[in-house]
């Protein structure tokens, strides 16, 4: 998904492409503002427990009705680790300690938003499973039991799982 501009965020006037930093960017004519388009984040977090892991029901496209791992977009003035706590806690009703960095990806849905999704495993330390926010439902699946997928980064973090000897 490409973006545009049309007017200057700081005067309104109509912007025009220049060439500005190496490659066309919106400039306005009148006051030189570069307007700069930056990459939306999202975080997505792999929690196992018991051997079976922690899963939602989208609410919303991309992958509307299938199921994915607790994920949202990072706050412009947030700590990514904690974007991905907070989104399983509002998807789950879990409280998340986050672990480790498992994946950085670019753009891995093609009818996402998302430009940039780090993952992150983390580990369940208190809450309630309660579906809520941007999940229709939420549970854990076996290994044998996987519900259909509806995102790459799910996808793909759970192949992982699938191949690993543990
Ligand atoms: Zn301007």
């Amino acid at each position: 998904m490409e973006r545009t501009a049309n007017y200057c965020p700081r005067c309104g006037t109509p912007l025009e492409n220049r060439l500005r930093y190496g490659r066309l960017r919106p400039v306005c004519s009148a006051c030189g503002h570069t307007v700069f388009f930056d990459p939306k984040v999202a975080v997505v977090v792999f929690v196992v427990a018991d051997d079976s892991v922690l899963l939602v029901k989208r609410a919303n496209e991309p992958g509307k009705g299938l199921w994915a791992l607790p994920a949202g977009f990072v706050d412009a003035d947030e700590d990514p680790r904690e974007a991905a706590a907070r989104e399983a806690k509002e998807e789950t009703g879990l409280s998340i300690e986050i672990d480790e960095l498992l994946d950085v990806l670019h753009r891995p849905d093609k009818s996402g938003l998302a430009d940039i999704v780090i993952a992150y495993s983390g580990r369940v330390t208190g809450g309630k499973l309660h579906a809520a926010d941007d999940a229709e439902a939420a549970g854990w699946f076996a290994r044998d039991e996987l519900p259909e997928i509806g995102l790459a980064t799910t996808a793909l973090l759970i192949e992982r799982w699938l191949n690993s000897a543990d």
